[in-house]
């Protein structure tokens, strides 16, 4: 365990956890998440040679040229694909898609707040048509539908702030483009990219980095839309998807990166490719959440949120309480143990905790943290009367 009590000054622990039972490592977020200390010292031995100097001279393009190499073969990329990247987080590529990716009607589907973002842009952009909206109550899954009045479906891999996965297989026929929001399952879960067109996604969850890039795997069709729709709206310069193609194919970005987070994630990268890649780390993150569920699954006061099994998250866990337990309280007395950032995502509103469990975090700290949370439940001060 190497934080102190984070950010607890209001919240005095009830119950006393000791130190040997804690975690290792306390960092259970959704994102940003762990990231491990080996990580930074790698990016320590870069301090006075690499960090801080120019994004467009060699040391840092072949930096930023084996990170797409290093994704291209953790995701074992086709023939054609290409690993495209730029500035704004994942954010910015929902705006970057209905710019660039969606010819006039995109069918979303919403089962949470991640996914319900992609769907407002659509549905803000004044060139675009209505999009055709496929919705689920928070916990539970749905699938896109095959119509013909759409030119791309969209949905997210993991809607983090549920913890309900789904799957990415093609939909649709011609030339309708298959777009998923790939944030927080990229680099934890499989994923067969001949089934998308633009599988997009940011650092700082399974990559273990900092945000603010976001990165896409795209297909030779999602290419071929982003060419043909060049011209044809005006695209302001920094969500021009068509620029940031042909700057990744120059290993750079339009304007400055975060130098420091291409470091941290091209070290996870390599760390995950060393360890044997996707299979690796899907395993791996199955083992953690399993740990969770089944926790959940045994504890009279608990339940995974997500019922349907085939649609509980292998990256984000998510366990309800019963109502004779404060969830808020129960993080707050684990955050005071420099457990953090187990908070259920935050416009849920749940009686629940979120557990991220990526690639970076260590199966024996989660089953520390089922054990810590065993015992702040068996001591009381967290059950309400
Ligand atoms: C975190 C997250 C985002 C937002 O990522 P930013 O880099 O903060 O823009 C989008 N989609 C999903 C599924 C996420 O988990």
């Amino acid at each position: 365990m190497t934080a102190s009590p984070a950010g607890s000054a209001s919240a005095q622990p009830r119950t006393f956890l000791p130190p040997e039972m804690l975690p290792r490592d306390g960092r259970f977020g959704s994102g940003p998440s762990k990231v491990r200390p080996e990580q930074v010292e790698a990016l320590t031995r870069l301090a006075t040679t690499w960090l801080g100097t120019s994004h467009r001279q060699a040391p840092v393009r072949a930096a930023v040229g084996e990170l797409r190499e290093g994704l291209a073969r953790f995701f074992a990329l086709p023939d054609g694909y290409e690993v495209v990247l730029g500035n704004g987080g994942a954010s910015a590529f929902w705006d970057i898609a209905s710019l660039c990716l969606v010819r006039e009607r995109s069918q979303h589907v919403v089962i949470g707040e991640f996914s319900a973002k992609f769907a407002a842009a659509t549905s803000a952009a004044p060139f675009l048509a209505e999009p055709d909206v496929r919705r689920a109550e928070p916990g539970h899954a749905t699938s896109p539908h095959a119509v013909t009045d759409v030119d791309a479906y969209a949905w997210p891999h993991n809607e983090t702030s549920t913890g309900v996965m789904l799957p990415v297989e093609r939909v649709g026929a011609g030339d309708q483009l298959v777009l998923v929001d790939g944030t927080s399952a990229a680099g934890g879960t499989r994923l067969d990219p001949s089934q998308v067109d633009a599988y997009y996604f940011a650092p700082q969850k399974s990559f273990a980095a900092d945000g603010g890039l976001w990165f896409a795997l795209l297909s030779p069709a999602a290419i071929e839309r982003v060419e043909r729709l060049r011209g044809s709206r005006w695209v302001p310069a920094i969500l021009d998807l068509h620029a940031a193609i042909e700057n990744s194919r120059k290993d750079q970005t339009l304007n400055t990166p975060a130098l420091a987070t291409i470091a941290l994630m091209r070290e996870q990268v390599r760390w995950l490719n060393e360890r044997g890649g996707q299979e690796w780390a899907a395993a791996r993150c199955a083992q953690s959440a399993g740990i969770v569920y089944d926790w959940a699954r045994a504890h009279e006061l608990a339940t995974p949120f997500v019922a349907e099994e085939s649609a509980r998250s292998t990256v984000v866990a998510t366990i309800d309480f019963d109502e004779r337990v404060d969830a808020a309280a129960l993080a707050a007395t684990l955050r005071a143990h420099g457990v953090v950032d187990l908070e259920p995502y935050r416009k849920l509103g749940r009686n629940q905790l979120r557990v991220g469990v990526f690639p970076a975090v260590e199966p024996d700290d989660v089953r520390a943290l089922t054990a810590c949370i065993d015992a702040v439940l068996a001591e009381g001060s967290v059950l309400v009367r």
